[in-house]
């Protein structure tokens, strides 16, 4: 048996959550089964606690949208017991058990090998936000994003998301202007790389011009949103946006003219089911090209399964700086 972190539902509709004890028999049907050494809290975890957080799919579940660990077992010949794996996204933590527990069994190919260059705790601070931050970049320079080419904004900087894509977008050599809502972030963002922090309400502007003027080479967005209208606004001409996150809000209300006149690309980027090749490339290069050169800087605490609670309540309420990391084992 071993310990792990279930939500039930009630017949009324609330939730019944906490550390409970789980058997093998338990765990759902997968090739390969791991034994759980971290996980993280993603913004998307928070919202697996709630009622109304229209994450979960199936009842009862063990959320934890991330996972590293080592192999215990498995019926694919592409994994040995003891082999170093991640997983992040597909069903894990929502309709498919995920990271919160000791143990985990999940079907073969969603399974990452642990690239070389990060340890399993090293994958858990990055974990889906990180990848996402990855993911974003490498968006953004495969449609022709350069360093030198003027600061690239990151909003929701001091979150999961934009504390990695401040650091990496540092790492690369860009001008990395990061907005937050937070006061008192500005040391926290330059240290993780960031030329200038400006406040949030710089860029959550409603209304406006449907052009005004170009600020940006480019932009990752983890808040969606009249942060997000307004940065298409503010994007210089043939620049791109990124659009990663809905924080701030799920409508968008733009016109078409940062598209038509200026050339401005929207980029949708998908973490969830972002196919197996480009998966394994994205974290090649967050262990390589892309490694924050401190880790450790974007660890805001390290938190067991018992103190899970209120890391969601502080995900949930934004006051979050950088990533929660969780100790299964
Ligand atoms: P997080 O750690 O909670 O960060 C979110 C940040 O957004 C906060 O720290 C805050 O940063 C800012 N924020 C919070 N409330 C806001 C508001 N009302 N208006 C404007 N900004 C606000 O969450 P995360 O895990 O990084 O995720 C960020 C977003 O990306 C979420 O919406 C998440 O669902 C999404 N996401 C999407 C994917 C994907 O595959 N597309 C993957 C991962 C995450 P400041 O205080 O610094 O402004």
């Amino acid at each position: 048996s071993f310990r792990a972190y279930l939500v039930e539902r009630d017949g009324d509709g609330s939730l019944r959550q906490g550390v409970r004890t789980l058997d093998a028999g338990d765990l759902p049907p997968g090739e390969v089964t791991l034994r759980v050494a971290y996980s993280g809290v993603n913004y998307k975890d928070g919202l697996a606690s709630r009622p109304d957080g229209r994450v979960v799919r199936s009842y009862p579940m063990v959320p934890g949208i991330d996972l590293a660990g080592k192999v215990v077992e498995s019926a694919d010949p592409r994994f040995r017991p003891g082999d170093p794996v991640l997983v992040t996204g597909f069903e894990l933590g929502v309709s498919h058990y995920g990271g919160y527990a000791e143990y985990a069994r999940v079907p073969a190919q969603w399974i990452v090998p642990l690239p070389r260059g990060l340890d399993l705790r090293e994958a858990m601070i990055l974990g889906t936000a990180g990848f996402t931050a990855a993911l974003a970049l490498h968006r953004l320079e495969e449609h022709g994003l350069a360093p030198g080419q003027g600061p690239v904004l990151v909003t929701g900087a001091t979150g999961g998301v934009g504390s990695v894509a401040v650091a990496i977008l540092a790492r690369r050599g860009y001008e990395v202007v990061a907005s937050t809502g937070k006061d008192g972030a500005v040391e926290y963002l330059k240290r993780l790389g960031a030329s200038r922090v400006i406040p949030r309400s710089e860029v959550a502007v409603q209304g406006g011009k449907p052009l005004e003027k170009q600020l940006w080479a480019a932009a990752i967005d983890a808040v969606g949103g009249d942060t997000l209208a307004h940065v298409l606004r503010t994007t210089r001409y043939g620049g791109a946006v990124a659009a990663v996150g809905l924080t701030g809000g799920s409508q968008l209300n733009t016109t078409v003219f940062p598209f038509i006149l200026r050339g401005v690309s929207l980029l949708g980027i998908d973490s969830v089911y972002c196919p197996m090749p480009l998966r394994m490339r994205i974290w090649q290069r967050l262990a390589g090209d892309l490694r924050p050169p401190a880790l450790d800087a974007l660890v805001c605490r390290e938190v067991g399964l018992d103190e899970l609670p209120e890391a969601f309540a502080d995900v949930l309420a934004g006051r979050v700086r950088g990533r929660i990391l969780v100790r299964v084992a």
